[in-house]
């Protein structure tokens, strides 16, 4: 299928790679790059069924093989064969036939392309949340708030019901959180005692989930620090290859310890994400702040790279 696109979103993941050249799975440089998107369908393969021409879509960057050892047990995101899709930054974007057949879907009418294109980053946030087994009013720490880390915030509390502790380096970001549902904030900026204010939050005991959305060593041993006993640490930043973190084992051992990792999501999770979408409850006015022209590319990623704690901006070919 061909889709002309409307709305490309950057993304954290995009300016990893800008910045450092590579990434585990996702894509190989020099490739096209975006893939965040939603547009309209202009041409398509003669078997396609189930769409029309004309039709507003949105399109996941991946899908499954469906056969493999990993697809067999419901970890589709491991998948062996996953097949990846980038180049939305582009006028015109070529979606294979596994990502029509599983991982594309029309676009509701009051819903916006940019909102659509907010599928894909949503669907690995709710992995994360669901993989750290998040229940009706626990207290969750969120650490990093660049837009996922938002999302998180925006999720944990509106959909899961959770008490957000939100944790991040700069007072507008705190702000921001605040406004997308935090019932705390938490500076950690250079000098602050975050660790001990949300230790005093949650009555010495420390959160019951800690979600790491930076990506840093230091902030994965931060947030196993975070935790009460029992509880549960989601590693969801992606750290530099190479990079290591020390674990005190009687820590782990005696205090119980949960460790997880979410890493990008599955079909059943982009659909429920297009549903979470388009009832309200995350939108592209909290998260983008930024329109530029497909021209201004280059600028937008300098941009991004040189600023942390900034919102997506909407790629608009
Ligand atoms: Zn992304
Ligand atoms: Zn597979």
């Amino acid at each position: 299928m061909l889709v002309r696109v409307r709305a490309a979103l950057t993304c954290g993941t995009d300016v990893k790679v800008f910045r450092r050249g590579y990434h585990a799975r996702m894509i190989v440089p020099p490739a096209l790059f975006g893939h965040e998107l939603a547009g309209d369908i202009v041409e398509m393969g003669a078997d396609v069924r189930g769409f029309k021409l004309g039709q507003r879509v949105v399109a996941a960057n991946s899908a499954p093989c469906g056969q493999c050892f990993f697809c067999r047990r419901g970890q589709d995101n491991l998948c062996e064969d996953l097949l990846f899709n980038n180049g939305a930054y582009a006028e015109y974007i070529r979606i294979p036939q596994r990502i029509v057949e599983k991982n594309m879907y029309e676009v509701p009418e009051h819903v916006s392309y940019q909102d659509a294109a907010l599928v894909e980053p949503l669907a690995c946030v709710l992995r994360g949340l669901e993989e750290s087994g998040v229940r009706e009013g626990d207290t969750i720490a969120i650490i990093g708030l660049g837009p996922i880390g938002m999302m998180f915030v925006r999720l944990a509390k509106a959909v899961y019901g959770a008490r957000v502790i939100a944790v991040g380096r700069r007072q507008p970001q705190l702000d921001r959180a605040r406004k997308m549902g935090a019932d705390e904030v938490v500076i950690n900026s250079e000098g602050a005692d975050a660790l001990g204010a949300v230790h005093e939050i949650t009555g010495g005991h420390g959160a019951d989930v800690v979600i790491e959305a930076v990506g840093l060593p230091e902030v994965w041993q931060l947030a196993i620090k975070m935790l009460r006993r029992g509880g549960v640490v989601n590693f969801f930043g992606g750290c530099p290859s190479g990079t290591e973190i020390r674990l005190d084992t009687n820590l782990l051992h005696y205090s119980e310890l949960t460790c997880k990792a979410s890493f990008h999501h599955t079909p059943a999770l982009i659909r429920k994400a297009l549903e979470i979408v388009t009832r309200g409850y995350v939108s592209a006015k909290d998260l983008v702040n930024r329109v530029e022209p497909l021209a201004n590319l280059l600028e937008v990623m300098q941009h991004l790279m040189s600023h942390n704690g900034h919102l997506k901006t909407a790629i608009i070919p």
